[in-house]
């Protein structure tokens, strides 16, 4: 057995040890257990620092799980977009697999807890038509290997997958959905680097929430990812009391780019059961994106996205800095709220500029082919004016 796999066998898990190790009443641990089961690995429960942390707060069951009724238990519409077991099929070239139902450590704000824990919720007899489905579907270049998380299958059940699915000649791309270079680093190894790097091009997500996530042991595992040609992007989410502030985000963004992690998305939680108590506002991620925009390197800036409850999928949110747009000009303002204009240049498919409007009527113009002309266009000026 791997340390990686003893360290999931010492977790916390019942009832009794969240009794004893978290002084949870007995019968609120129960039913915490029974809605959503614990999973606290030793090596994250060892990352806490004192009752209530922005560790804790992640990995701890809360008893506010239990008075959030109203949510959905799939808030993504990722079953009714499922067109065989095990397979997400929401955008045109890309799917999402999930693979297992196993995580390092079972996270309470998960939107997938309808699917993560039990053995019997991911089945394992579904691969064989979501092989299938993918090797059908030629438009899917790219996919997303999920679960639960893929790491946590053995180096030799995850090569018999990625062998299969570089079998299928339209797949590009093969993506790592996977908290364990955050929540387990041990579970980077040599050998699955090894292992990884015969199916390139191969990427990975990862699952930071918070600076103290950032150790030796998850540096070096996100670093052994990214020396076997592994690009890593970081996926976070804003959770009230964990990093709904802009200076841990810096913190944590300025700190991922040092492991060589890509910032990538920065999401509002999802409306999921039980995670009421993590939501902040919408004006909230908003201030912490203006609190990095401009204020650190734009390789550190995430997206904020919201994935839209039903189905709709990610949707960026930014700050405002557009303060008026027409034909002539666009006046911007910057992260210091000085404020400039860009004038607004036609472009050669739309001479006009600016949608290409007919003045007289308002409707779309009719462009004729041999009206467009190739022009000298003026490199475009940005003034500072009077504010
Ligand atoms: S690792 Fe991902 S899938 Fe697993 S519990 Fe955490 S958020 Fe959910």
């Amino acid at each position: 057995m791997e340390i990686w796999q003893q360290m999931i066998r010492d977790s916390v898990h019942t009832v009794d040890q969240l009794v004893e190790k978290f002084n949870i009443d007995r019968k609120i641990a129960g039913d915490l257990d029974e809605f959503f089961q614990a999973r606290i690995n030793p090596y994250y429960l060892s990352l806490i620092r004192y009752p209530g942390d922005p560790i804790w707060r992640q990995c701890v069951p809360d008893k506010a799980e239990l008075e959030d009724f109203e949510a959905e238990e799939d808030p993504l519409m990722e079953d009714a977009m499922s067109p065989v077991p095990n397979i997400t099929h929401r955008y045109p070239d890309r799917a999402l697999f999930l693979v297992t139902s196993q995580c390092g450590l079972y996270c309470r704000f998960c939107t997938r807890k309808r699917k993560v824990g039990d053995h019997e919720k991911i089945s394992m007899k579904g691969l064989e038509s979501a092989f299938k489905y993918l090797e059908q579907h030629t438009e899917i270049r790219d996919v997303i290997l999920s679960g639960g998380d893929p790491l946590m299958l053995t180096d030799q059940m995850l090569e018999k997958i990625l062998k299969r699915l570089r079998e299928i000649s339209h797949i590009e791309i093969i993506r790592l959905g996977s908290k364990m270079p955050c929540v387990l680093p041990q579970r980077i190894t040599p050998k699955l680097c090894n292992m990884l790097k015969k199916y390139h091009p191969i990427y990975c997500n990862t699952h930071f929430n918070h600076p103290w996530e950032i150790t030796s042991e998850s540096s070096k595992a996100c670093e052994m990812l990214a020396d076997a040609g592994i690009p890593v992007g970081n996926q976070m989410v804003i959770m009230k009391g964990i990093n709904d502030d802009a200076a841990v985000v810096k913190d944590l963004v300025q700190k991922l780019l040092k492991i060589r992690v890509r910032p990538y998305y920065m999401y509002m939680a999802d409306e999921t059961k039980g995670a009421n108590h993590f939501r902040t506002s919408i004006e909230t991620g908003l201030k912490i994106l203006e609190g990095l925009r401009g204020h650190t390197s734009g390789l550190a800036i995430p997206q904020f996205v919201i994935d839209a409850p039903g189905g709709g999928g990610k949707i960026p949110l930014v700050p405002n800095y557009v303060l008026h747009h027409d034909e002539d000009k666009i006046i911007l303002r910057n992260y210091k709220h000085k404020i400039y204009s860009y004038k607004n240049y036609a472009d050669h498919n739309n001479p006009d500029g600016y949608g290409s409007k007919n003045k007289s009527n308002g409707k779309a113009k009719k462009i004729e082919k041999e009206v467009i002309k190739p022009r000298k266009v003026k490199l475009p000026v940005l003034e500072e004016i009077e504010y």
